[in-house]
């Protein structure tokens, strides 16, 4: 079983739609190993997304990753890191395929309803810094 992190964002949570997505993660048949309401600081926020830190919406992005409640998610399936980058669809939710969930949630490219890990190896590291141990 494969694993990968999952984030409803703040965006997704402030529409009360957390119920609607788990229920989606459950129907495309993930086991959910983990899961938390977190609420970010900025820099905790600054940490996940260091990646990106050298690009012009990082402040931004992680303002708004800080901006209120969020859930933080290990899911399980056989290959877990694509099959969830697959439901969650294209970053940008003008550009992602119907039925996907950014197509049906996301507000803008930074406000795109859910995270979702892009390698197994990023899922590891993901993973560990949320649910360390
Ligand atoms: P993904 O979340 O699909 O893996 P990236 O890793 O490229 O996408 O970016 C991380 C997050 O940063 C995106 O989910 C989105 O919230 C935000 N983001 C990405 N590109 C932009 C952009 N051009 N403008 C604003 N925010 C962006
Ligand atoms: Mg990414």
């Amino acid at each position: 079983m494969e694993r990968t992190l999952a984030i409803i964002k703040p965006d997704a949570a402030k529409k009360r739609i957390i119920g609607k997505i788990v229920t989606r993660i459950e129907e495309e048949g993930f086991a959910i190993a983990r899961m938390r309401l977190v609420h970010l600081t900025k820099d905790e926020a600054k940490g996940f997304y260091i990646v990106h830190k050298d690009k012009g919406f990082y402040d931004s992005l992680c303002e708004f990753m800080s901006s209120g409640p969020a859930v933080v998610m290990v899911l399980e399936a056989e290959n877990a890191v694509k099959l969830w980058r697959e439901v969650m669809g294209a970053t940008d939710p003008a550009l992602a395929k119907t039925g996907t969930l950014r197509r049906a949630y996301g507000f803008s490219i930074e406000r795109n309803a859910v995270h979702g890990s892009d390698a197994r190896e990023t899922a590891a590291w993901e993973i560990n810094y949320f649910f360390k141990g």
